[in-house]
């Protein structure tokens, strides 16, 4: 078991997950055990998925690690990311850009995050109580999008969003397991790479609940 939020950050060092310095440094700075509910709180330094409540999770660290270095984050990104949850990955991201807009369709996971990105002292972190599955118009375009719930295919209305030199990384696929999908956008052309098999909850497309 991983004792502290460093001791965890060296596992994910040590097993390939993360590489960047800056990247592993944000990783440090974000204290995992503020991001999961007080019951869980022995286990904040386990990689591994961990209940936040309404049948959601926390993302496993290494997950969390995988998607952060293949997004690329860059100081003067604007980054979307839709499921919010614990606000985790949104806080590892903050350190790492500009600005973070995060939609979370869940009312109570969203007052949840909030309050975590509080107490983590947290500033340019936006969440909005929404369906994020059409993007987010409004800031749009992105140079970063992140998606952390299951989306059945690949988001064609956040890739429209998104800025002529970006990202977007998103897990697709209907089934209990899914494909980490990387695309990545330069002026018209757009690559997408596969990047192995993930395990997400799938995205919800009711309004607010
Ligand atoms: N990134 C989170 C983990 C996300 S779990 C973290 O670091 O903790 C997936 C989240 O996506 C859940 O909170 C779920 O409520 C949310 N979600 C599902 N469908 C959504 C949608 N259509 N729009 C926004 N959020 C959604």
């Amino acid at each position: 078991m991983e004792a502290s939020n460093s001791a965890l950050v060296s596992h994910l060092i040590n097993a390939g997950y993360l590489k960047t310095g800056r990247i592993i440094r944000a990783f440090e700075r974000t204290d995992r055990r503020l991001f999961v509910p007080k019951e869980f709180e022995m286990h904040a330094y386990i990689d591994e998925p961990l209940p936040i409540g309404g049948g959601q999770t926390i993302s496993a660290p290494h997950m969390a690690a995988i998607m952060t270095e293949l997004l690329k984050p860059r100081r003067t990104d604007t980054v979307f990311e839709v499921g919010t949850g614990s606000g985790y990955q949104a806080a590892v991201l903050s350190g790492l850009v500009k600005k973070v807009y995060t939609a979370e369709v869940d009312r109570k996971l969203a007052s949840f995050a909030a309050r975590n990105l509080k107490k983590a002292e947290i500033k340019n972190v936006d969440i909005f109580l929404k369906d994020g599955s059409e993007g987010l118009e409004y800031y749009a375009p992105y140079g970063k999008i992140i998606v952390t719930c299951a989306m059945p295919e690949m988001p064609r209305a956040m890739i429209s969003q998104l800025a002529r030199k970006s990202i977007l990384v998103a897990p697709v696929g209907t089934g209990r397991i899914q494909e980490l999908v990387r695309a990545i956008k330069s002026g018209d052309r757009l690559e997408t790479e596969h990047h192995g098999a993930c395990a997400f909850v799938p995205l919800r497309s009711a309004g607010p609940v």
